[in-house]
């Protein structure tokens, strides 16, 4: 077989093992059989760059950046929806179809998908463009980040028109948005508010190698274009599963609107079981000829209506407002309510975001408040009844001390929350920090429980997570529910996480906004913790990506005397606190001190491998070039705008060759 044949026989392979698990969500192949072919892929690829193909499903891991996403104009119009609320409004928007149309009138009905909107052009059956909807006329072409989106089909299957557009939502599923989530809580940064704005916030990130790991899904509704081969709303969905995309098999053809209201009552229900959110149904003239006789008004189609589902909300009473701590000291207003039925489960309790909100709302105890669930986390009040409102009603006062130490609250300006200064001696913070430290993606002890690491600070038998090494099983034996064998398993646990490697141990120290990738990067750069400690603002915001905010967290942490003895007592202890020789063995200093910005389409080398060749032999890289870049490497296809600059500035240009010559 030659080389060629090879590299096309497993692209193809991977694409259809892509769609069976993106689209169809039914795999064939295991996540390791999929690992290695993908890995044999890109070695061929490598090895023969003259076969690059922009769309090779080895190409999904992103790596492409976009500084300015480029403002396009939507060949078709992005239109809006007219919404409904009741069975009158859809009986009314009857009449006026019917006022225009002679004869039946089919209907479509979908489910509204909550996200962002989309819209693909195909020309040959490759995907060429992506764009956000904007203002409907023109929007920002964010290619780059969807094609890392693994059901967004980079080459079409079967028959396909020659060029056409495909509109859809990006939706990022409750599971991912979670997940997404408790990793943010264990760096101690806000977690994402809901769903939808992350999946738009995710589609404008500047680095798409961030966009492919979030595990965003593109639903697709609709097809536009000249000279298709169908004739119908429900016919162009089936067509357009064929072609490989991810269609929704909800969508149903029905007769009359009360066959609609039908449909809209089973998913109001049901739409929870989905794994993504939806906001309403969409409903649409099924013939596309009669949607082009009813065409359009200023704002949307006259042959498609959205009945927004109702949001579930009820009331009940707020019996009590109570505070929070978390780890990094962070105050949580927390509503306790009358226990109320919502949305299929039971609600005790809401959370009030902070001071200004409760403020905003005038929110008080004794209130009867309504509560709804959108796709949040947990259930938020959105108003007050007043009307119910107690005469003896008194206006909330926030606290100004902490409920747990009772130390004077800060709040820094513009941030919205109150913060406990007292670091080192507030219970939750103490123990929050230590159950970080112990936490599966830090140091992972087995063994050890959250539970039992608040029992232990209670019991005062420690007091941070240094503290954990000088336990044995003599003193641990006599807690309450600990037996000879858990005992030693703890033991055996502690001891274990002194193998664990620098970056999980850095990550583990429970530094504010330090979080997995952050704790890489600075492990890499650094190398050793001491290194760190002696950083400043400047040295640490001069590694890729590391920012202001985070710079700052970490001289804070160092500047404190009692973290410096926490460290040195880790260091007693032998835990692992520099990068272990092998990942030292890997790295070099030849480009030390050097800022070099990477530029174009690389042949031998993915540009993510190539900024990782930068990094490990101790270079920067910056992502535009300025008189501080010492060299431009630049590949095919290298924006003329950046060689004109990096030319004025007479900034070396290497060739992917040299440099790889450079770093061999
Ligand atoms: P609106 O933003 O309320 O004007 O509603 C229009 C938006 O609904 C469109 O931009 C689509 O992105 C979105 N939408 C979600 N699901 C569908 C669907 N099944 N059919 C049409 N539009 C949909
Ligand atoms: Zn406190």
């Amino acid at each position: 077989m030659s080389i060629a044949t090879q590299i096309q026989s497993l692209r193809n392979e991977l694409r259809e093992h892509n769609y069976k698990y993106y689209v169809l969500d039914s795999p064939t192949i295991d996540d390791f059989e999929f690992d290695m072919k993908l890995k044999e892929l890109q070695e061929l690829e490598a090895k023969h760059p003259e076969f690059f193909d922009p769309n090779s499903p080895s190409l999904r891991v992103g790596g492409e950046i976009t500084k300015n996403f480029q403002t396009v104009v939507h060949e078709h119009r992005m239109y809006s929806l007219d919404n409904s609320y009741s069975k009158e409004d859809l009986l009314d928007w009857e009449k006026r179809i019917e006022k225009i149309i002679d004869g039946t009138v089919e209907f479509v009905c979908e489910l509204k998908y909550d996200g962002a909107s989309i819209s693909l052009t195909y020309e040959n059956g490759t995907l060429v463009r992506a764009v956000t909807r904007g203002d409907g006329t023109q929007g920002d072409d964010v290619t780059a980040n969807v094609k890392t989106i693994k059901s967004v089909p980079l080459q079409l299957k079967g028959d396909y028109p020659e060029k056409f557009e495909i509109r859809g939502e990006i939706v990022l599923p409750y599971e991912g948005f979670h997940k997404m989530n408790e990793e943010r809580l264990e760096a101690g940064e806000e977690p994402y508010r809901n769903p939808r704005n992350t999946a738009s916030g995710s589609l404008k990130l500047q680095d798409s190698a961030e966009v492919a790991k979030r595990p965003l899904e593109c639903l697709l509704y609709g097809i536009v274009g000249r000279n298709l081969a169908f004739s119908t709303q429900y016919d162009s969905l089936e067509s357009a599963r064929q072609m490989g995309f991810k269609v929704p098999e909800a969508a149903k053809l029905t007769k009359s609107v009360d066959e609609v209201l039908k449909f809209i009552e089973y998913w109001d229900v049901h739409r929870h079981n989905l794994p993504y959110e939806t906001d309403g149904v969409v409903v649409k003239v099924n013939s596309l000829q009669q949607q082009e006789e009813l065409g359009y008004t200023a704002k949307a189609p006259r042959w498609a209506m959205a009945y927004k589902f109702k949001a579930e909300q009820v009331s009940t009473r707020l019996n009590e407002i109570t505070y929070q701590v978390g780890r990094t000291g962070a105050i949580t207003p927390v509503a306790n309510l009358e226990p109320v039925e919502l949305a299929g489960t039971t609600v005790k309790r809401a959370s009030l975001h902070n001071a200004d909100q409760i403020e905003k709302l005038d929110i008080r105890e004794g209130d009867e408040v309504y509560v709804e669930k959108g796709g949040e986390i947990i259930p938020k009040i959105i108003a007050v009844d007043l009307s119910k409102r107690p005469s003896d009603s008194q206006p909330t006062h926030y606290i100004t001390h902490c409920p747990e130490c009772q130390t004077e609250l800060v709040r820094e300006e513009g941030d919205a929350k109150h913060y406990c200064p007292n670091y080192n001696g507030c219970k939750p913070q103490i123990i929050g920090r230590i159950q970080h430290y112990i936490s599966r993606k830090a140091m992972d002890i087995e063994g050890l429980g959250g539970e039992t690491v608040a029992l232990l600070v209670n019991e005062g038998l420690i007091s941070d997570y240094s503290d954990l090494y000088g336990l044995n099983k003599e003193v641990i034996l006599p807690l309450e529910r600990m037996a000879e064998k858990s005992a030693e398993n703890l033991i055996k646990g502690i001891e274990a996480s002194k193998k664990i490697p620098f970056e999980r141990v850095l990550f583990a120290l429970g530094i504010r906004y330090v979080g997995e990738t952050v704790a890489k990067k600075l492990a890499k750069h650094f190398k050793n913790i001491d290194a760190i400690a002696i950083a400043s603002t400047e040295d640490l915001v001069a590694v890729d990506e590391i920012g202001e905010r985070i710079a700052e967290s970490v001289v804070d942490f160092f500047s404190s005397e009692e973290n410096k003895a926490l460290i040195d007592k880790l260091k007693l202890n032998g835990l692992q606190l520099e990068l272990s020789a092998e990942k030292l063995a890997n790295q070099t200093d030849k480009l030390k001190g050097l800022s070099i910005v990477v530029s174009g389409v690389f042949e031998t080398v993915s540009r993510t491998e190539l900024k990782k060749l930068i990094e490990d032999n101790g270079g920067k890289v910056s992502s535009s070039i300025s008189s501080k870049t010492n060299y431009v490497v630049a590949g095919a296809n290298m924006g003329p705008s950046k060689q004109k600059k990096a030319e004025s500035l007479k900034i070396p240009i290497l060739s992917e060759q040299e440099f790889l010559e450079i770093v061999k």
